[in-house]
């Protein structure tokens, strides 16, 4: 494919998008808040498909199987994104990648849409290949919207992060309700349609909502005409690097394969942690900055892969939990398991604006990135204190609804510290020549913490309150101790650093 002509147009005064961003910004927006909706509508849903009854519709999995498929999936979305950072940047540039994925995605849910088992695993296969291609991509095309010394690129991103979150808001409201409410499955049969097939209009609304993402960006797409071009190829080389995709290919499914390991031997995860201990170690006691930041990086990640490991429970052990345990109604009106996967984001587009406040507000004296981490590490573990006495009021029946929307409360504090704060850490800690890898790797995080909250999840009984009171204190407890460790290691961090804060 030849690259498309260099960029025509200079975005830097362009103020005609929200909040006088570029206008490109805002289609990126609807773009990936469309992207955003069929990705959680869809997962809002799959959890409990996976385990419903064939009389109710469902696939009639057990837990243990229906989590670790969950985890392999959530896994294999992110893990992805290496191999799709990397088409991007050596083959078609993230615009083509961002169209791909797209088409991909939505081919995948309305594959999964058809209803037979083997297209549901089709479907998912799609969805994690074409979110892989998109996810990563669309990121960069934001960044690539901006000068190095634009002052609105900090901003540009939260406005960004605010597009996910509404995205992720309205769409477990919309096929939870297809799924699940009484409502449409009474629809369904009036019009002389199987209502237990009902999880199926879940699944396509998903497909709708990444549709709806293409048509804006097409639409739209001369905004960005500019951004995202294709690699020329390196002067001397011969061609593309098809070696090295092969390898990264390679490198991603044998990655994902090893990590499907875990399902049966458990002891897979203690050798991956140990070899991020060794790898630490390695990097933080050489003497040149490069390998003292690359050490700072691994210290990051080993945080995030622990916190995302509690916080990715919500389309699972937490999804479950509001379904068997948790009363659903609010204003006296019953509504779906499923809505609680809006809440997280409610609290993020409520929060989001009063952290930039607070950052902007505290300025030098906010706290360091490392012990910004170590704030969201406490969080995520006290959401689970949180639910030890929730876990025990199961015992006289179904628990107030109050207890999850703390429990959201204390995960989203725990998201804006340790989220955002991540990405833009990454990029400034990584050599130039590296930014790709880097943001791959922060990726990374979430693939292998969603894996390990899918093995964790497994573990998840309805039916015994002081066992369900244990399976959340045990969680705290790792993630309170792991919590201690990062906060004695803030001192080493910073100066692994350097400059960078
Ligand atoms: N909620 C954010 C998003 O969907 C971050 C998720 C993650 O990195 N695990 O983009």
């Amino acid at each position: 494919m030849n690259p498309l002509p260099a960029a025509p147009a200079d975005t830097t005064h362009d103020t005609g998008g929200i909040g006088g961003h570029p206008r490109g910004l805002t289609t990126l927006f609807f773009t990936e808040m469309w992207e955003r909706f069929s990705y959680y509508g869809m997962r809002a849903i799959l959890m409990l498909f996976m385990v419903k009854t064939a009389a109710e519709g469902g696939l009639g999995f057990d837990t243990k199987k229906a989590a670790a498929i969950y985890g392999t999936y959530t896994m294999s979305v992110y893990l992805l994104s290496i191999l799709g950072g990397f088409i991007a940047d050596n083959f078609i540039g993230a615009r083509r990648a961002m169209v791909a994925g797209g088409i991909i995605i939505a081919t995948g849910h309305f594959t999964m849409a058809t209803g037979s088992i083997p297209a549901f695993y089709t479907g998912l296969v799609l969805i994690a290949i074409g979110t892989g291609l998109l996810k990563p991509n669309i990121s960069t095309m934001v960044g690539s919207l901006y000068s190095e010394e634009d002052g609105r690129r900090d901003a540009g991103f939260s406005i960004f992060y605010m597009g996910i979150n509404i995205g992720a808001f309205l769409s477990p409201l919309v096929t939870g309700y297809l799924a699940q409410s009484e409502g449409w499955r009474a629809q369904l049969a009036s019009w002389g349609l199987n209502p237990v097939q009902s999880w199926h209009w879940g699944f396509g609304a998903a497909g709708v909502g990444m549709t709806l993402g293409l048509l804006v960006y097409v639409r739209q797409r001369e905004r960005l005409a500019h951004v995202g071009n294709a690699p020329a190829p390196e002067p001397g080389s011969h061609g593309r690097p098809w070696g090295k995709l092969g390898l990264v290919a390679l490198g991603s499914v044998a990655l994902i394969g090893a990590m499907k390991l875990s399902d049966t031997y458990p002891a897979v995860i203690l050798v991956l942690f140990a070899l991020q201990i060794g790898a630490i170690l390695f990097f933080g006691f050489r003497p040149d900055p490069d390998s003292k930041r690359m050490a700072a990086i691994l210290v990051f990640f080993f945080a995030a892969q622990i916190f995302w490991a509690i916080f990715e429970q919500t389309g699972s052990s937490i999804t479950l939990f509001a379904d068997n345990l948790t009363d659903n109604t609010a204003f006296g009106q019953p509504f779906p398991s499923s809505w609680w996967q809006s809440v997280n984001s409610a609290w993020v587009i409520l929060l989001a604006p009063l952290f930039a406040w607070l950052w902007i507000k505290l300025g030098p004296r906010q706290p360091s990135s490392p012990m910004k981490f170590t704030l969201g590490l406490l969080f995520v573990a006290l959401s689970f204190v949180l639910m030890v006495p929730a876990a025990k009021l199961t015992a006289e029946g179904k628990v107030s609804p109050l207890w999850l929307v703390g429990l959201y409360f204390l995960q989203t504090t725990g998201e804006m510290l340790l989220s955002p704060v991540g990405l833009s850490t990454m990029t400034r800690l990584a050599p130039q020549r590296l930014v790709g890898l880097v943001m791959g790797i922060w990726f990374l995080a979430s693939a292998l913490g969603s894996k390990l909250a899918g093995v964790i999840a497994g573990e998840f009984k309805s039916d015994n309150p002081a066992e369900l009171a244990s399976f959340f204190w045990q969680q705290a407890l790792w993630v309170g101790a792991a919590t201690v460790a990062l906060f004695a290691l803030v001192p080493w961090v910073k100066r692994l650093m350097g400059g960078v804060r």
